[in-house]
């Protein structure tokens, strides 16, 4: 369907121009022979609609940044940001700027995105390919019958609702911290097989921190404290849990807590003391989980940590 679109639209592109180029050449010719070496100075329309997307070469697991710039940004309309039948909120982030962040999962086909953006009666399609990425796979073997602790209704519905936030305000600033000081233990987007079988919807959604028992867990980044949760109150899985909200559709959680020293509501700010590392819920050892989501989608931290996002 999407490729049929877009070769009518190709055909569609190839005949115009074509037609174009005619007109041109035509006008052209009448032109040198009306006035030979005459200096013309061509009145271009602005360019009002001017889109970057970064990063330049993604690969799966990475946010897209749809950077938006307005000449006229006072009409009040705010940008279209769409990929497919999918669209994401796009924010102001300067007088004539917008920005809209697009998550990417390993769950996805590596390939060409076609990303559209409408304002100010224009629109635009920029297409981005985003790479394929070799993630590591694990291949774990349970005895028939044991399929681990499964999570109770509570918590998977708490942590749905939380991952649902949409806050228009934007509390991060700049690059995210390493939320603690352990070595990365497990990296963002493992895959695995379970007795063989490949888990088709399974991927590592975070990354691990082996850090010891009681060692501080800090906010990465500014943001309301927006989940809670203890195994004493269901939470049999996740094991004790901090949610940020980082504003505008990112969020943050913290899994498998020792001690939680924040509560529900309360504003953080990076570099806050959130709680410490434990070993609570479905946990063979002492370690962090951190996943960071984007409008639902579990994406890599690491380049949240190693760029400024805006
Ligand atoms: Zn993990």
């Amino acid at each position: 369907m999407e490729k049929h679109r877009l070769n009518s639209q190709n055909q569609l592109m190839s005949s115009s121009l074509k037609r174009e180029y005619l007109t041109n050449h035509l006008a052209k010719n009448l032109f040198i022979g009306l006035c030979a070496a005459l200096p013309v100075t061509l009145a271009l329309p602005v360019a009002a609609l001017q889109v970057q997307v970064n990063p330049a070469k993604p690969r799966l697991g990475d946010t897209l940044s749809v950077l938006i710039n307005l000449d006229n940004p006072n009409n009040g309309m705010t940008p279209e940001v769409s990929v497919g039948n999918k669209n994401y909120p796009a924010y102001k982030i300067a007088p004539k700027k917008y920005r809209a962040l697009i998550p990417t999962t390993p769950l996805e086909k590596s390939g060409n995105r076609v990303i559209k953006v409408a304002a100010e009666g224009q629109s635009k399609n920029l297409a981005v390919t985003l790479s394929n990425r070799k993630f590591p796979v694990q291949r774990i073997n349970l005895p028939p019958g044991k399929s681990g602790s499964r999570a109770t209704e509570y918590e998977l519905n708490r942590v749905a609702e939380f991952k649902t936030l949409l806050t228009p305000q934007k509390y991060w600033n700049g690059k995210f911290l390493r939320p603690n000081k352990g070595r990365i233990s497990t990296i963002y987007g493992v895959r695995r097989y379970y007795n063989g079988k490949f888990a088709n919807d399974y991927y590592h959604r975070g990354l691990d921190y082996a850090g010891a028992s009681g060692s501080r867990v800090i906010a990465p980044a500014a943001g309301k404290v927006a989940l809670v949760g203890t195994v004493s109150q269901g939470f049999r899985v996740h094991g004790n849990t901090v949610g940020i909200d980082h504003g505008q559709g990112v969020i943050s959680i913290f899994l498998h807590l020792n001690r939680i020293n924040v509560k529900e509501g309360d504003f953080v700010k990076a570099g806050q003391l959130i709680g410490t590392v434990g070993s609570t819920g479905a946990s063979t050892g002492p370690h962090l989980h951190w996943g960071l989501y984007v409008h639902g989608e579990s994406v890599d931290p690491t380049p949240w940590k190693t760029q400024k996002w805006e």
